[in-house]
């Protein structure tokens, strides 16, 4: 998939990591970063945006008894630990990598630094892979919209969303009962808002409109769909 795109940015789910779950399963992690090891050595200059979904997600069912942006902050926390992990596995493959936070969370150990979208861009053309995380610094936001506008910012040409399922469904197949949804094959940013197709959250689907980026959703579940 990668081969049509140079220059894509890839948003993985915390999930990508720990094979679904919570907490991360080396085995997921050396398998993600080996794909991104492919994809680098076919040529693409790789952004990665990663969640934190399989250590914590903030917004409003977390059952704890905590205000909304503290939730999302430790979300947004997740999403560091996730790249730093992420960041060691593709060095192990060979692949040099830098993590670049949007949130102030110290170097920790060298692994990270504030993000600079100077520094970020001229790491890409130097054929380093760019980790962005701490998603937007900001609550009420998801790492889905972060990884948008990452992608804008280091003008990618299309943004590859992994997740569980391979396509763009009416409803999410793996959701709430749900059997045997309508799949869709290419849908526009309206339909995609007017039908509320659960893919990916408004904002993001909004703000990938307004700068033009493409979407492709494809499934991360086997080895090697991203090549
Ligand atoms: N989050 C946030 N602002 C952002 C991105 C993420 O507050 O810009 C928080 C939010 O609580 C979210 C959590 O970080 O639930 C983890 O991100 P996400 O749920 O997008 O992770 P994923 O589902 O992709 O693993």
């Amino acid at each position: 998939m990668s081969l049509l795109f140079s220059r894509p940015l890839l948003k993985l789910s915390g999930e990508s990591l720990s094979g679904g779950g919570n907490g991360v399963k080396a085995e997921a992690v050396a398998r993600t970063a080996e794909d991104i090891a492919e994809a680098v050595g076919m040529g693409c200059r790789m952004s990665v945006v990663v969640g934190g979904g399989n250590f914590f997600r903030g917004g409003r069912e977390t059952g704890l008894a905590m205000e909304r942006p503290q939730a999302d902050g430790v979300g947004m926390l997740a999403t560091c630990m996730n790249g730093v992990i992420l960041r060691a596995a593709l060095e192990a493959a060979g692949v040099r990598a830098r993590v670049f936070s949007a949130l102030a969370v110290g170097d920790l150990g060298g692994a990270a630094e504030a993000y600079g979208r100077r520094a970020a861009l001229a790491w890409l053309e130097a054929r380093g892979v760019a980790i962005f995380v701490g998603g937007t610094g900001h609550p009420y936001f998801s790492t889905d919209t972060a990884a948008v506008l990452r992608a804008a910012e280091m003008g990618c040409d299309a943004l590859l969303k992994a997740t569980k399922v391979d396509g763009v469904y009416a409803a999410d197949p793996h959701g709430g009962g749900f059997r045997g949804g309508e799949r869709y094959e290419r849908v526009s940013y309206d339909e995609a808002l007017e039908r509320r197709l659960g893919f990916m959250d408004a904002a993001a689907v909004a703000l990938a409109r307004d700068v033009g980026l493409p979407i492709l959703v494809f499934s991360f579940g086997e080895a090697g769909n991203l090549g």
